[in-house]
């Protein structure tokens, strides 16, 4: 595939109407309320981004969530510093002062 859109910019990969008809919907369908899962329960707290759940490239609603802003920063940095995540997991366990 070569040419694409006439005038379009690789930086604006969101649909036209993201802004005024899809991520409106899918805050207003989550109420919203972030709906990511931190523990196995809902974050809940009040949201203001919208998230694409799979391909980035998939705006389809149902592919589409509401998260709040800490929820979509930690999401965003998982998925670019798995290396640093598993690091910090490997941290030795702390003694318990009081149990030696
Ligand atoms: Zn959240």
């Amino acid at each position: 595939m070569s040419g694409g859109w006439a005038g379009s910019n690789r930086r604006a990969e969101l649909p036209p109407d993201w802004y005024t008809v899809i991520r409106p919907y899918v805050l207003a369908r989550d109420e919203h309320r972030c709906r990511a899962r931190i523990d196995g329960r809902v974050c809940g707290r009040p949201a203001n981004q919208v998230d694409h759940i799979g391909d980035r490239h998939d705006h389809r609603p149902e592919m589409l969530q509401a998260l709040c802003a800490d929820c979509h920063g930690r999401k965003s940095s998982r998925q670019g510093n798995e290396a640093r995540w598993a690091v910090r997991r490997q941290r030795p366990k702390e003694r318990h002062p009081g149990l030696l």
